[in-house]
């Protein structure tokens, strides 16, 4: 895993150092706001927490494992396969991810490992868990109403990742990056990989935006990192590859709920588009407001 991490690492500086009409764009320079995929919609992610039996759940977090069984199986029956996020942008770069969803699970809840994965694991299927990488081993403090629950530790996200789930970053402390200076972007971002990447022996190339917020700067300061995409939650101005939309999925959430959050993800998809269009056309509000002095 080392090797592969140092060849990433010596491809980035050949990009860098190469002549400027050979370089090729390199990664951490992609415009922020670009669609996944110039012109499409953007690919469909589920967004999960935590998989578990809870009485208690103000913020709706939890899906229980019967549930969680029921919506895999329902992805199933449909002829689509759940992967990492990781798997479903690569896909996505050859055109081969018609039958791909996105599946999400939001701040490492142990969890994950014992109701999620077995279940996964049951129709093949694979997934994201984004950890916060300075809480490892403790619990969801900053969620100060509802249950404590425990967060997977060191050793736990290590097997994890040794097995093949992506493990992304959700940061450090849990805290929504909008609004924090420069340096503290850069912190939030880059030191969170670091960490990541010593638990998992090998590059973090995901990351998701606590709260799902996300502004230009915290963008920005994502893709200066190195990473190659961001999971937000809501579609906006800046969706695309470091700000992709997901869906939020409870436990209410039964086939054809599923099926009505599908077409509404769709929607929501071709007025982003069109928004997009309208700004980037000649005399749209792009080019009025580069006008202004
Ligand atoms: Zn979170």
């Amino acid at each position: 895993m080392d090797s592969e991490r140092g060849t990433v690492r010596s491809a980035q500086a050949g990009v860098t150092n190469a002549p400027p009409d050979r370089a090729r764009l390199p990664r951490s320079r992609r415009p922020v706001g670009e669609p996944a995929l110039p012109g499409s919609s953007s690919p469909w992610i589920l967004m999960y927490h935590s998989v578990a039996v809870e009485k208690e759940d103000p913020y709706q977090l939890t899906v229980s494992p019967e549930r969680f069984a029921e919506q895999i199986a329902w992805l199933h029956r449909r002829g689509q396969r759940g992967v990492s996020v990781r798997e479903l942008m690569r896909a996505r770069a050859h055109g081969r991810d018609d039958k791909l969803v996105g599946l999400t699970f939001d701040d490492g809840y142990a969890d994950f490992a014992r109701y999620a994965v077995p279940i996964l694991q049951a129709y093949g299927f694979t997934a994201t868990a984004y950890v916060v990488a300075d809480l490892l081993g403790q619990d969801n403090g900053w969620d100060t109403e509802g249950p404590r629950k425990k967060l997977l530790t060191v050793e736990e996200v290590t097997e994890l990742a040794s097995a093949g789930w992506e493990i992304g970053s959700h940061g450090l402390g849990h805290q929504a990056l909008p609004g924090l200076p420069a340096e503290a972007l850069a912190v939030q971002t880059r030191e969170s990989r670091r960490l990541l990447e010593e638990v998992v022996g090998g590059p973090v190339t995901g990351f998701c935006y606590p709260y799902g917020a996300v502004d230009l700067p915290a963008a920005a300061a994502v893709r200066d990192a190195g990473y190659d995409y961001a999971c937000a939650i809501a579609h906006s101005p800046l969706t695309g590859r470091y700000a992709l939309p997901r869906c939020y999925v409870g436990d209410r959430d039964g086939a054809w709920r599923l099926r009505a959050k599908k077409g509404r993800h769709r929607l929501r998809d071709a007025v982003t588009e069109l928004k997009r269009s309208r700004r980037d056309r000649p005399g749209g509000e792009r080019a009025v407001a580069e006008r202004r002095p």
